[in-house]
């Protein structure tokens, strides 16, 4: 219930929109009870055989209320719509406002099918917070309110009758479905999101799947999820329906009863006959402001388990915070970390340990180590993704945490270790870094990045994820997209490991020539094979979190340390050749 009322927190400014709406169900409802009262009267009357001044009364009222009821209609349906897709947009943009700090850090946690099902099943079920939660209770008692009024002008005794049987329809039902009901909605939840995560699974890895003889495995679970959320379902559907039974027969039962209260007062005509009729049928038509009861709990259930789930999300801490006012972006792009130690959350090992070096401008420095040594932890705090445990790293002498990280990311670009392509084609791939790029700008880029032949085939359809495109084009891609970025500082982290040799090598000669309007771009290349080391200024040799050695690739040989026993390793030659060769 907090969640509802968390939500409804959120939507604060169109509570006055939510009340003319139920305002004018109510004034709709209302006119059908006018309606069907005066044609009571008609009926009741005329059975006396009065004159026809005498039925003028009814006939004005059946000729009011039928047109009063298909136009307020229409209004109230055009105005909760409107109030419906207005709170919507509101949730949508404060969902989407709230996530984004998360990204990227907060939201690996996360399965991707779980996150589609927030984003998109959970706050596709808030649409229906105002017309199918908030607004019935709100005409309900509207409608009871107007009907105890009315009754009370006869009997006092009536109105008591009514209140009771409204009561009962309005709190005891819901309460019995509620409880024979209760945990449906966040179970039949969590199986669509089951389902949701798994068909994706199934749909991303289906070449895995055909190969190990799994798939028939995977899709016999698709089915027992499926079946259970139909079973959920349609028990959830056998209650709610029992549930609108149970409201006719209280419907009944206040007839009844008040047939019974009624009929002494008729006999002593302390309440005029022809009311009989007139009141009866004014307690029946009352009942259609509690027919959309039932839906009430059950949307009612659903919504505050969407709001929980979402709220889960929301309430993260971002993984790093974002000063209130930034300041500016430093002319000069030195970057120096300082005592710098990270380890991931719920990770005891760690990942970075009293890490230090400096980077001047326009260096091009190489970060070497075994897979696991921390290399792209290194890119991933300098980029904000994540914020260092212990220790600082600045920028031109100021500490990126006083930095916008927008700002950062665009002075310092990535090629990652994940390449991710979008399911466009290759110009809107590459137009991803530069939106205004001319065609020019992205031949230039792409043969800079060792993919001439891509200048011709700009239109063509990188297939989904840029599945269309083997391994090395896709890193090729990546690096023609950070060379339209252009900016000062590039990092590519195993950026050439899937090109071959020849490749590979022009690309980073083309890399490593890059300038940009003044001078050199810094460039730090993240690499654990120790290919063409003597073209970097120094590199820095990580182990386990630590820098183990840093300095010129003829230094670090000579000093025969991790390094040099690594480029021995990889180049199948003994220390003693190892000078030499180099
Ligand atoms: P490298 O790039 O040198 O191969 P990483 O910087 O990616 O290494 O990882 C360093 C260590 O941190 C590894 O032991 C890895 O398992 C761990 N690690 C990396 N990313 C995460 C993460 N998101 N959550 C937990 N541990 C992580
Ligand atoms: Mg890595």
């Amino acid at each position: 219930m907090k969640e509802i009322i968390r939500l409804l927190r959120i939507v604060r400014p169109y509570y006055w929109w939510m009340l003319f709406a139920a305002f004018l169900g109510f004034a709709t409802i209302g006119s059908g009870i006018g309606l069907l009262i005066s044609s009571a009267y008609i009926l009741a009357k005329a059975a006396l055989h009065p004159s026809f001044q005498e039925l003028q009364l009814g006939i004005v009222g059946v000729k009011l209320f039928g047109v009063a009821r298909g136009v307020l209609r229409y209004i109230e349906r055009l105005v909760s719509h409107n109030t419906t897709f207005k709170i919507l947009s509101r949730l949508r943009v404060w969902f989407y406002k709230s996530v984004e700090p998360l990204a990227p850090a907060r939201l690996l946690q996360y399965k991707s099918g779980d996150l589609l099902q927030r984003i998109t099943g959970d706050i596709d079920t808030l649409e229906n917070l105002y017309a199918r939660v908030v607004a019935p209770p709100l005409t309900a008692v509207m409608i009871s309110v107007l009907l105890w009024v009315f009754m009370g002008s006869f009997s006092i005794t009536f109105s008591i009758v009514l209140f009771c049987f409204h009561a009962a329809a309005a709190a005891g039902i819901p309460f019995l479905t509620g409880y024979l009901n209760r945990g449906t909605a966040s179970q039949i939840s969590a199986t669509q999101t089951e389902l949701q995560t798994k068909t994706l699974d199934c749909i991303q890895g289906i070449g895995d799947l055909m190969l190990f003889n799994r798939l028939d495995e995977h899709v016999k679970t698709l089915h027992a999820l499926k079946s259970r959320e139909l079973k959920l379902q349609r028990k959830q559907a056998l209650i709610q329906r029992s549930h609108e039974s149970l409201t006719g027969l209280l419907m009944n039962a206040a007839v009844l009863a008040l047939l019974w209260v009624l009929a002494p007062q008729v006999s002593t005509g302390a309440v005029n006959g022809v009311y009989t009729a007139v009141i009866i049928i004014a307690v029946m038509a009352s009942f259609e402001a509690f027919l959309p009861l039932p839906d009430a709990v059950q949307h009612l259930e659903a919504n505050a388990t969407a709001g929980k789930r979402l709220f889960e999300i929301v309430d993260a801490q971002p993984a790093v915070t974002v000063p209130e006012s930034p300041e500016p972006f430093p002319e000069s792009h030195s970057i120096r970390f300082q005592n710098v130690s990270f380890s991931y959350p719920g990770t005891y090992s760690a990942a970075l340990s009293n890490i230090s070096f400096t980077v001047a401008e326009g260096e091009k420095i190489a970060i070497v180590g075994p897979s696991g040594a921390g290399k792209s932890t290194i890119t991933s705090l300098l980029l904000r993704f994540w914020e260092p445990l212990q220790g600082s790293i600045s920028i031109g002498d100021r500490n990126i945490d006083r930095l916008d990280p927008e700002a950062i990311r665009t002075n310092i670009g990535l090629v990652s270790q994940k390449t991710y392509l979008f399911g466009e084609t290759i110009r809107k791939n590459l137009l991803l870094a530069k939106p205004d790029a001319s065609d020019g700008e992205l031949k230039d880029a792409l043969k800079s990045a060792g993919l001439e032949s891509f200048a011709a085939r700009l239109d063509q359809w990188a297939g989904q994820h840029g599945m269309n495109l083997s391994g090395g084009e896709r890193q090729r891609m990546a690096i023609a997209r950070v060379l339209l970025q252009d900016t000062p500082v590039i990092i590519l982290d195993e950026a050439t490991a899937n090109l071959d040799i020849i490749t590979g090598k022009s690309v980073m000669q083309q890399l490593l020539k890059l300038r940009g309007k003044e001078q050199a771009k810094t460039l730090l290349v993240i690499t654990h094979r120790l290919k063409d080391m003597a073209q970097f200024d120094r590199i820095l040799v990580l182990d386990n979190g630590e820098i183990r050695e840093q300095g010129s690739h003829h230094d670090l040989l000579k000093n025969g340390g991790l390094y040099a026993s690594m480029w021995s390793l990889q180049h199948q030659i003994s220390p003693p050749e190892l000078i030499n060769s180099s």
